[in-house]
């Protein structure tokens, strides 16, 4: 093991060669990896038990939310989902890879990013040092478990760091599981785009089924629809008590991240018993904001607590970890085969509002929407001309979470300040990574920004 000293730990490498150690530097004697992941797993377990046993301890933890604790009692292995679901696990890179593909050819997807900072440590030497922390981390996950590097991973080409991933993958992992790469069109104002997205989803659908080996009925795809559906008219109920400021963050990111460690069905019937117990909870609307950015991925739940010591309630949020993650129906109008295939398609594409895409006006669509669901009615504050669209919302500014190195939301948060900032509302950009040095100056920012939420402009 080789200890580094740039601040981020100790590191460990893969079981392949460590570019730039020297020529023919291997790290592959089994007893040797054995020791570097049996390490780099208990630094990771650590972490998840540490913010698992946070949540538990808080006041208002209800058994109802017991379920999603126990499903991050210790981060997810693969082979212990299979072995637990009875299904075949397939990672998935992005939201670009609709779930009923996975659940009609009785597969499972399980969502590859990595929240955790010890995981982000222990990754391999030699990534670029300002990598992606999500997919750093992710890197550190298959240091620990080389196994969700042996699953196949699907993989939609979103930003530069996830194309460059599955490089990495073989470079440290040679040999590991297939990765079947998703050409995701930027345009989606373009027809020719539109057409090659659902090529794009037809051909993925015909490796599933490969992988899976067998031949769906079109019953099956439909039922997978009919499932995920249910799954999302729970969640949006979930959305919906939100914007009354009845779900803390940090239980309704929980619940997010478990989708994809469950079946579909388990998890529904757990978000409509969570549903039930947070529809009794009374409103806490003060100083509401929204949340975008780059996605809060559990164990790292540093930004939702700092939100909440410093009084802020999130009332919303964009994040592909959160309310994205089940956010448009499926407008299913022709039920062939096709038919459905194009919906998924159209469903995960136009409706995704990803940063990667070039036209990205309707980024904003969100926020402006989420503020209006929070009207409390007459607005207590007086709002400049043209910031009439969130007068009397509960939402009063806008937390722009921004992951070093994250490219696509760095652009993306330039444009979406000025444009909130004319909607009326106050805007903050906090750029972090997974370390915890930063806690006391993210802290100190968001008590300066609480008292202005009530200020007006
Ligand atoms: S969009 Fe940002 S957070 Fe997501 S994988 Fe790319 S760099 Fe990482």
């Amino acid at each position: 093991m080789r200890e580094d000293n740039s601040g981020g730990g100790t590191r460990a490498g893969g079981a392949g060669t460590v570019p730039g150690s020297g020529a023919g530097s291997v790290l592959t004697a089994e007893g040797r990896a054995e020791k570097i992941r049996e390490k780099a797993g208990k630094r990771i377990l650590a972490e998840w038990e540490a913010e698992r046993a946070l949540l538990s301890a808080r006041d208002d933890r209800h058994e109802s939310l017991d379920y999603f604790l126990d499903l991050v009692k210790a981060p997810p292995s693969p082979a212990e989902i299979e072995a637990r679901l009875r299904s075949r696990v397939v990672g998935v890179v992005c939201l670009q890879a609709p779930p009923e593909l996975f659940l009609a050819l009785g597969l499972h997807p399980y969502r590859l990013y990595g929240g955790s900072q010890n995981a982000a440590a222990v990754a391999q030497p030699g990534l670029p040092a300002l990598m992606c922390p999500l997919l750093k981390s992710l890197m550190g996950e298959m240091t620990a478990d080389p196994g969700t590097a042996g699953i196949p991973w699907i993989l939609p080409t979103t930003c530069d760091w996830t194309s460059g991933l599955p490089s990495l993958k073989d470079v440290y992992f040679p040999g590991s599981g297939d990765v079947r790469v998703v050409d995701l069109p930027r345009s989606k104002e373009n027809p020719v785009s539109t057409e090659g997205w659902f090529l794009e989803m037809a051909g993925l659908w015909k490796y599933l089924k490969t992988l899976a080996g067998r031949k769906p009925s079109r019953g099956g795809l439909l039922a997978a629809v009919g499932t995920v559906e249910r799954a999302r008219a729970a969640f949006g109920e979930t959305v919906r008590l939100r914007r009354e400021g009845r779900v803390p963050a940090v239980w309704f990111l929980l619940a997010a991240r478990t989708f994809f460690l469950d079946r579909a069905e388990n998890w529904t019937r757990a978000v409509e018993g969570a549903n039930k117990h947070f529809a009794a909870l009374e409103p806490r609307l003060k100083n509401g904001v929204f949340l975008t950015g780059s996605p809060v991925v559990y164990p790292n739940f540093k930004l939702l607590h700092l939100l909440e010591e410093a009084g802020l309630s999130v009332l919303g949020d964009d994040l592909c970890s959160g309310e994205r993650l089940l956010f448009r129906h499926v407008a299913l109008k022709d039920k062939s085969v096709e038919g459905v295939l194009r919906a998924l398609a159209q469903t995960c594409h136009d409706g995704c509002l990803c940063p990667v895409f070039v036209e990205n006006k309707r980024r904003l669509g969100p926020v402006v929407e989420a503020a209006r669901e929070c009207a409390v009615g007459g607005g207590k504050t007086a709002r400049p001309p043209g910031g009439d669209k969130t007068a009397g919302s509960a939402v009063r500014g806008v937390v722009f979470h921004l992951l070093k190195g994250c490219h696509p939301y760095e652009i993306d948060s330039v444009v979406l300040e000025r444009e909130t900032r004319r909607l009326g509302l106050r805007f903050i950009r906090l750029e972090t990574d997974y370390a915890a040095e930063d806690r006391l100056t993210i802290s100190n920012r968001l008590e300066a920004l609480r008292p202005t939420l009530d200020a007006g402009d």
